[in-house]
């Protein structure tokens, strides 16, 4: 195991922290352990009264920003959108632009469900695929270093999409949006992250994407160089 995520009391609940046991830890590692705390269900959930994920959605109707590793996943996985970055996004994505800031989430409809939820039995109709946001949260309490490698892993893997979503613009030549103006972006703004060139998330590092700071935290215990 190189990632353990773990029970611990936090602010007087059964909530959880995350531990890197070796430098070789992905992205995938962070998840598998993630996903393994949620099916033992032995948090404290905030939000409803039961244990378990499994026929709860009141996550489900929030915003979802994507990375290009979803995007890429939903495209093998839903078989949509060829080539096009933006056949993909057309058909399961929004874009907001408030320019420089750039916001590409999954779609709702029109009562504010993802699009991927089932609404009779409310469970999730992609959960081997869903996003890495949704993989990413439970409603427990969590450690100052879980949170924030949570944000740092989902934050960098946006910013990688709108990268991809930038560059398919220059060579088409139009920036299909949703919701603001795409005036006066610029590719300099997103440079290549550890999520460049990755199609799945075990091609990526964790050491790579964190912070000097929030790497020597989560490593404490391991005592990883
Ligand atoms: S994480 Fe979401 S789906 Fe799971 S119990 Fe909490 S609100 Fe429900
Ligand atoms: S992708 Fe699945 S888990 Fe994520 S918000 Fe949609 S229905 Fe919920």
């Amino acid at each position: 195991m190189r990632v353990r995520v773990f029970t611990v009391e936090v602010e007087g609940q059964k909530g959880y922290d995350v531990e890197v046991l070796s430098p070789e830890a992905t992205v995938q590692d962070y998840l598998d352990g993630l996903n393994r705390l949620i099916e033992e269900g032995g948090l404290a959930r905030l939000r409803c009264a039961i244990k378990l994920c499994a026929g709860c959605d009141r996550c489900c109707a929030e915003r979802i920003p994507l990375t290009s590793i979803d995007v890429f996943q939903l495209r093998q996985a839903q078989g949509i959108g060829g080539n096009s970055l933006y056949e993909v996004l057309s058909r399961c994505a929004e874009v907001e632009v408030e320019s420089p800031w750039v916001d590409i989430t999954l779609s709702r409809d029109g009562s504010g469900a993802c699009l991927f939820l089932n609404k009779e039995n409310r469970h999730c109709k992609i959960y081997a695929h869903r996003p890495l946001v949704c993989q990413t949260f439970i409603c427990s309490p969590a450690t100052e270093r879980a949170k924030s490698l949570r944000s740092t892993v989902v934050n960098t893997g946006e910013d990688e999409l709108v990268r991809l979503w930038l560059m398919e613009g220059m060579l088409t030549g139009s920036l299909p949006v949703n919701k603001g103006g795409a005036k006066d972006l610029s590719l300099t703004d997103w440079e290549e992250n550890p999520f460049t060139g990755k199609l799945n998330y075990g091609q990526i590092l964790l050491k790579d994407l964190c912070p000097e700071k929030l790497w020597s935290e989560l490593s404490l215990q391991a005592n990883c160089p």
